[in-house]
């Protein structure tokens, strides 16, 4: 993958406004399919189409803004059937009915559409509304420009296309309450642009690019949820990912879930948020909690804990295998509940989930259901179960304890928040019995080690992977053997 395609990519989004004496603004839910932010609400958009520079202006501002400006209206035409246009007024309902459905099944393009109606995209129906770019913990990344638009006279939503499975209109604060009663994930931009509509109409454009993050700066503090804010910090972790993320969990009284940078830089920036959270918005720091043993979630633990002069906890387990390295102050127990003080209260109830690795622990936040699942299960990349710490049968065991949970979203240690957890939950346990499948078959065809039914099962793994994958073919053979489903004679190497 070339240093592009793993970029940013440019998108644009509308901010799409109704009646301007008690504005409405109009929001859309993700397809739970969707492979970026699948249940999350947003605004009507997507990414920018290279033909989308070529096409003119009026009114423009920069070439950058105007090729986002036609991509916005084009996006938003596209998903809604809002056509914001110079020119649309001569237009009635099927009329613009048609184009949208030419635009979307291809027969016409975007300029088609434009010049064969005398529409202009005019860059003063469209309000810059601030620029945000996805962190680098998510696999997919996009550079979006927002605009607001007002909703032109005689239009209105129509059926929405099918990468959104609703929209709604509502006032602003309603957003927010939606958000603050955790019916909802949004990202930060959405947040940000509902908080800052809320706040009323006045100089918005200002407002809306008056944090750093909104003219293009780096996210670090992300809030899906209320009281579960996510801190991603670069750690030597596995590829794909390239990020840990730290939880800290609770409104007044707060624990601190995998502070995992080894890095100088990252410490410190983590450490300014901490500093933020403690100092200027007075919260406690109950104490530091460590998920599992591994080094890419522990790499700042002893720093911080020092730092601030608060506890760590983990399982026994983990305790027990970090002796030397880390020093554990409290065990925490499978079951255990942890309240936190603060408005809402939060009460997490660790869940010991074994298969990963022995001592892992997920956390369940039980109000709005909620799970932080740390490597159990991952918003990027794969899960490595590799043996002796890892084990299969215990990590298909823990998959089917964290389901009957029932968690409505779910929070894990590396990239984006999953909107659609039984769903993902699911996926995974058929991936692991899937490949249990081609192993038992690759055994069936007299294959007997590892090395050998790494070779026949996963030609989809580039080769550099392979010594991975036979740690976790040998995870396999153990669960095959203690079911009793190997042929005599066959071992499992350790
Ligand atoms: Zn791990």
């Amino acid at each position: 993958m070339s240093a592009r395609t793993a970029g940013p990519r440019d998108a644009a989004a509308v901010i799409l406004l109704d009646r301007p004496s008690d504005p409405l603004v109009y929001w859309v839910r993700r397809h739970a399919r969707m492979a970026f932010q699948g249940n999350f609400h947003a605004f009507p958009g997507g990414q920018r189409e290279p033909s989308d520079a070529d096409i003119r202006v009026v009114n423009g501002a920069s070439a950058e803004l105007d090729a986002a400006c036609v991509a916005a209206v084009r996006e938003l035409f596209e998903e809604t059937g809002v056509l914001v246009a110079r020119g649309a007024e001569g237009l009635d309902s099927s009329q613009r009915s048609e184009l949208r459905c030419r635009l979307n099944d291809g027969t016409s393009t975007f300029s088609d559409v434009l010049d064969e109606n005398g529409l202009t995209v005019d860059g003063a129906l469209l309000a810059a509304a601030g620029r945000w770019v996805t962190p680098p913990f998510s696999p997919r990344r996009f550079d979006t420009y927002f605009f607001t638009a007002w909703l032109p006279e005689g239009q209105q939503v129509e059926q929405l296309n099918a990468e959104l499975d609703h929209g709604e209109w509502l006032r602003p604060a309603e957003a927010i309450g939606m958000w603050e009663e955790s019916r909802v994930l949004v990202a930060p931009p959405i947040l940000h642009a509902m908080r800052t509509l809320a706040g009323g109409f006045e100089d918005l454009e200002a407002r809306f690019s008056s944090i750093p993050e909104a003219r293009g700066g780096l996210v670090r503090r992300i809030e899906f949820r209320p009281g579960i804010l996510l801190f991603p910090v670069r750690t030597p972790t596995k590829p794909p990912a390239t990020h840990t993320n730290c939880y800290v969990v609770g409104d007044r009284e707060v624990v601190i879930i995998d502070p995992a940078s080894p890095y100088d830089d990252e410490r410190d920036a983590l450490d300014a948020f901490v500093d933020e959270l403690i100092g200027v918005e007075g919260r406690r720091v109950k104490e530091i909690i460590a998920s599992h043993l591994h080094p890419d979630h522990i790499g700042g633990i002893a720093h911080l804990a020092g730092r601030i002069g608060v506890p760590v906890a983990a399982h026994r387990l983990t305790a027990e295998a970090l002796e030397g390295k880390l020093k554990v102050d409290r065990w925490i127990q499978d079951g255990e509940r942890m309240t936190l003080a603060g408005n809402p209260e939060i009460d997490l109830r660790a869940v010991h989930t074994p298969g990963h690795a022995r001592g892992h622990l997920c956390f369940f936040e039980e109000r709005h259901r909620a799970l932080l699942t740390a490597d159990l299960i991952v918003g990027l990349g794969s899960v490595v179960i590799d043996p002796p710490e890892g084990n299969m049968l215990d990590y298909l065991a823990s998959l089917a304890k964290v389901r009957a949970l029932e968690p409505s979203v779910i929070f894990g240690a590396h990239g984006p928040a999953v909107g659609d957890p039984i769903a993902k939950i699911d996926e995974y346990v058929s991936l692991r019995l899937e490949r249990e499948q081609q192993i038992v078959a690759a055994i069936a065809a007299g294959d007997r080690t590892p090395e050998a039914i790494v070779a026949r099962v996963y030609t989809d793994v580039p080769e550099k992977l392979h010594a991975l994958a036979a740690r976790s073919v040998i995870a396999h053979l153990e669960k095959l053997r203690d079911e009793g489903r190997l042929p005599d004679g066959m071992d499992v190497p350790a």
